[in-house]
């Protein structure tokens, strides 16, 4: 029988990979990591409610060590880059060392001690132009390495990995997942901001499909 975790940020992402999965892979169990990014505090209570909504045990790792050895614009006081018409340098800009290697790694211990069968993380088309880590390929090989480093070897799942922003938002709106309660902002302060890149292919994705309620009440706009 499946039992699974989820990478949960609270942000886009893993709310339409929960929303998807919950059933099918009996998902237990969501882990929100705080490596001191900008937006820790309120990804954590974005991924708190966003567990209270679907039932399931919400796990907080800190890794205070990967905040003091990263120094970029995410986690730093480097101001974030804003928009998206320089993707690559924005994915430097905000690159985390070795963070979905690490965060698959940690959720791999957790499944090989409970017997978790599957570890879903949103990786998606998107993001897999710039980010290495959000590949299919990427998942592919922590799968192999799983067959060689756990018991339980758990299979990583990335069911939005075909998928743009546009196209999760689609899917967002039509399984009516409660996405008032998203938070997908990298920076401090309450809400999002509307400027950074993740706020950027957020509201392009909600103005894409029309959705005039939640740019409202994510974006104010
Ligand atoms: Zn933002």
């Amino acid at each position: 029988m499946n039992k699974s975790i989820i990478l949960l940020s609270g942000g886009l992402d893993s709310l339409v990979c929960l929303g998807l999965c919950k059933e099918e892979y009996n998902v237990e169990l969501a882990l929100t990591f705080n490596y001191g990014q900008k937006s820790a505090e309120k990804e954590i209570a974005a991924a708190a409610e966003l567990c209270k909504y679907y039932g399931i045990t919400h796990k907080i790792i800190k890794l205070d060590w990967l905040k003091e050895m990263t120094h970029n614009a995410l986690t730093g006081n480097n101001e974030l880059p804003h928009g998206l018409d320089n993707p690559e340098a924005s994915a430097k800009a905000v690159w985390v060392p070795n963070r979905n290697g690490l965060f698959l790694n940690i959720a791999g211990a957790f499944a090989d001690a409970e017997n978790y069968t599957h570890i879903i993380i949103g990786a998606n088309k998107e993001e897999a132009a710039t980010f290495p880590d959000n590949t299919k390929e990427f998942a592919e090989s922590i799968n192999t390495e799983f067959q060689y480093s756990t018991q339980a070897k758990p299979q990583v799942l990335v069911p939005l990995i075909n998928y743009d922003k546009n196209d999760i938002v689609r899917l967002a709106l039509e399984k009516e997942m409660p996405l008032e309660l998203v938070q997908s902002c990298y920076d401090t302060g309450s809400g999002h901001c509307g400027k950074c890149e993740s706020c950027c292919r957020l509201k392009n994705a909600l103005k894409n499909n029309g959705a005039a309620k939640y740019l409202k009440q994510l974006f104010n706009e």
